[in-house]
């Protein structure tokens, strides 16, 4: 065991030092680097390249289910408190990156060589996919090659923040609302019509409706985040114009039209014209916690971590988007780690040896 966290570590140290936030280079470097590393070991690899980036996918065996490990090389950009430069302490690796989702990629790494070198006793279709584009929009990564490479089941090594699955996340149904009133003199409010009022009074009656009341429904409950406002142009003048963006993200469970209903109830008695557009809509991903991929990943983890793992419905979204919508079940399920897009982000080693073995063992039954 203390070798194989050696590699790892030594993988991911290597995989943090690559400033991978600029594109394409950044991720670019971190994918040759993967496929150098694994294609020294005689492993055949298949680089696929969309808009500019790479994307490198492994394929071994030939059994069912075929089984996708996606993990992604593009970072947030580094910050003071969490570097490109990668250090071990307390039996964590820091760094940016070293959660999100370089941990991963480095554990794939060496799964990669180790089912390879036990090919034989494979009794499923392992396919290993490192993208480059998560972070921004996943449209030249796993959205370039999902058709290319149908799965059964996919698990995505997006970080844990404890010992947890999750099987499913909100979609994303973000609304940009324009109100249009009567410009005036600031002097005299009762002669216009003012559009920065109209905005406040829907933003009231939208964030008290008692469909995004997550205190009492929960953090799974959808939820609507008025984020960025603008109106008005003079200080005298009664605005004639504002525009409100707010993020909407909802779980599979609440349908768009009854989302869409409470913003329209929020529309009402306002004293102005509203145009309504949407602005993102992602849709969510849902994977039922007793299907196979679930229970096996839970028994595997409990094996191995010596607890159940938590299972959640995740606020963001990710690459699982893509493979969602094909029918695969899928997860984010990831090592263990705290603080990605943070400060002081960091991977905890035992988490990346759990995570390790966990799909070791998926592959080759235990
Ligand atoms: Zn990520």
């Amino acid at each position: 065991m203390q070798e194989l966290s050696d590699k790892i570590i030594d993988y991911l140290l290597h995989l943090i030092e690559i400033p991978s936030y600029t594109y394409p280079d950044g991720p670019n470097k971190a994918i040759d680097y993967i496929n150098e590393t694994i294609t020294k070991e005689g492993i055949s690899t298949t680089m696929i390249e969309s808009g500019g980036l790479k994307n490198l996918v492994v394929e071994l065996g030939l059994g069912t289910p075929t089984i996708v490990v996606n993990t992604h090389l593009d970072i947030v950009p580094e910050s003071e408190q969490s570097k490109c430069s990668g250090y071990v302490k307390d039996g964590k690796v820091y760094g940016r990156g070293a959660a999100d989702a370089k941990g991963a990629a480095a554990a794939m790494i060496a799964l990669i060589i180790n089912i390879a070198k036990n090919e034989s006793s494979l009794t499923k279709k392992a396919i290993f996919e490192f993208v480059s584009d998560e972070e921004v929009s996943g449209e030249n990564g796993t959205g370039a090659i999902v058709s290319k490479y149908p799965a059964d089941w996919c698990i995505f090594g997006e970080p844990m923040d404890g010992n947890r699955i999750c099987y499913g996340s909100k979609a994303i149904f973000s609304q940009k609302l324009t109100f249009h009133g009567i410009s005036g003199h600031g002097s005299r409010p009762w002669e216009g019509k003012n559009a920065v009022l109209c905005a406040a009074k829907f933003i009231t009656n939208l964030t008290s409706h008692k469909l995004f009341d997550y205190e009492l429904l929960g953090k799974e409950a959808t939820t609507v985040t008025p984020s960025i406002i603008q109106g008005g142009t003079k200080i005298n003048q009664i605005p004639e114009l504002c525009e409100l963006k707010v993020d909407v993200r909802r779980p599979a469970t609440v349908s768009e039209e009854e989302v869409l209903s409470a913003i329209e109830d929020a529309m009402k008695d306002i004293d102005c014209k509203i145009n309504r557009e949407i602005t993102s809509r992602v849709p969510p991903v849902y994977t039922d916690p007793d299907s196979e991929l679930v229970q096996r990943l839970v028994k595997e983890t409990e094996k191995v971590v010596g607890e159940k793992p938590t299972l959640y419905i995740a606020t963001g979204s990710s690459d699982a988007v893509f493979y969602a919508p094909t029918g695969a079940q899928v997860v984010e399920f990831g090592p263990r780690g705290k603080n990605w897009h943070g400060p002081e982000e960091y991977v905890e080693i035992q988490g990346l040896l759990d995570w390790y073995t966990i799909i070791f063992h998926l592959f080759i039954g235990s």
